[in-house]
């Protein structure tokens, strides 16, 4: 088949593009994402939140070629056999490209591994790992203007799926090309370049650039919820093909809308007395978990 653009062989089919036309395609579709949703300046001091998966080095390599102020952010939670292999890769990604790879360990904030600290407790792994992860990259954004995540239309169509599921319209209100914002203390602005991108679309790029071809997956995924969630919509995207983008296509519509109406019964935030991080309590979800699941002697090193 050949591409719609000119008469060399397609090489992906919808949209059908060869090489080079599936490239220009794919980099323009970002880079409109970021100027009409406003989400970069041009002197922004840019941070790149990265795990080492395709999603975020994708994001990372189109806007390291695009800004001057790019870095990129890794939290390293201790998993054997997973995150060591992933920031190998980031690690050769980022010598390779020139970009400067800031890593925080949970070791050395919280005082052990994530492996350590499922084995000292009964607790639910990405319970404990969601909300330490939050917490880092919040603490270690704030040095920058924007922070930018890899999630991808399939990633965005699934969230807005799930918390409508739940009728949790405080997290559904946050699922915008842009959230968070520096006006709010102890925030920093969140951008997702990759929004209008599809999972098949991002995969093309990356295979076709050589950024990252293997699939890892952490070994203690099991938000069932999630995943069930995930395979009911690709199940019912083959049957009914546009499925995922007619959600996102429905939710940028009405997510003004829906930030209106949870606008007046949000909680307010302030201060946690423990680490400063924004919180509606007096001790955030994080500490709280700290105190609960670390022992004394690693809370005194704190
Ligand atoms: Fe953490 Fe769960 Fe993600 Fe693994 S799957 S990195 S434990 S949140
Ligand atoms: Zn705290």
């Amino acid at each position: 088949m050949e591409c719609v653009k000119c008469d060399k062989k397609a090489i992906f089919l919808e949209p059908t593009f060869c090489k080079d036309h599936f490239i220009k395609y794919f980099e323009d579709k970002v880079l409109n994402t970021i100027k009409k949703y406003d989400l970069i300046d041009k002197d922004d001091k840019i941070v790149v939140a990265v795990s080492g998966g395709k999603d975020s080095l994708v994001l990372l390599y189109i806007l390291n070629n695009n800004f001057e102020n790019v870095e990129a952010l890794c939290i390293d939670e201790g998993i054997q056999g997973y995150r060591d292999k992933t920031i190998k890769i980031l690690k050769d990604f980022c010598s390779k490209h020139n970009v400067n790879l800031n890593i925080k360990k949970f070791q050395k904030e919280f005082g052990k591994p994530l492996d350590i600290i499922l084995k000292e407790n009964k607790i639910k792994p990405c319970t404990v790992c969601g909300v330490f992860r939050r917490k880092l990259m919040n603490k270690y954004s704030k040095e920058y203007d924007v922070i930018a995540t890899g999630h991808n239309r399939d990633d965005i169509s699934q969230a807005i799926l799930m918390d409508l599921l739940k009728y949790n319209l405080s997290l559904l209100s946050r699922l915008s090309p842009v959230s968070g914002t520096k006006t709010r203390k102890g925030f920093t602005k969140k951008i997702k370049p990759l929004y209008f991108i599809s999972e098949k679309e991002v995969m093309a790029y990356s295979i076709i650039l050589g950024i990252r071809t293997g699939f890892e997956e952490c070994p203690n995924v099991e938000d069932a919820y999630r995943l069930k969630v995930r395979d009911e919509l690709n199940r019912y995207e083959i049957k009914h093909l546009g499925t995922k983008k007619n959600i996102v296509d429905w939710y940028i519509k009405n997510h003004i809308d829906i930030k209106e109406k949870i606008k007046n019964s949000e909680l307010v935030l302030r201060s946690c007395n423990r680490c400063g991080e924004p919180t509606s309590r007096e001790i955030c979800n994080s500490c709280t978990m700290e105190q609960k699941i670390l022992s004394k002697d690693t809370l005194k090193v704190l």
